[in-house]
């Protein structure tokens, strides 16, 4: 199943940095998440997002409120399968 980047719930620098595995070097990182998604005691959620070509990492933290708007997107849009 093809699957949808989810640049646009990053934050802005993020969301425009240069994937240096990308064919023209000059194209975004291409962000999908990870299975590591947490809910923290004040109510905000962590998840881990990847890129899908060059596997670069980067942490993000939502209120819970944004997380919840973003959810479905977030578990259709994940690289590793859940086991
Ligand atoms: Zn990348």
């Amino acid at each position: 199943m093809k699957k949808t980047k989810l640049n646009h719930i990053l934050p802005g620098d993020i969301r425009e940095e240069d994937c240096p595995a990308s064919q023209t070097g000059k194209q975004k990182h291409f962000w999908l998440s990870t299975s590591m998604v947490e809910s923290r005691v004040d109510g905000s959620v962590f998840v881990r997002f990847i890129c899908s070509r060059c596997d670069k990492l980067h942490d993000e933290v939502f209120t819970r409120q944004n997380f919840q708007t973003y959810q479905a997107l977030i578990e259709n849009n994940r690289k590793f399968a859940e086991v």
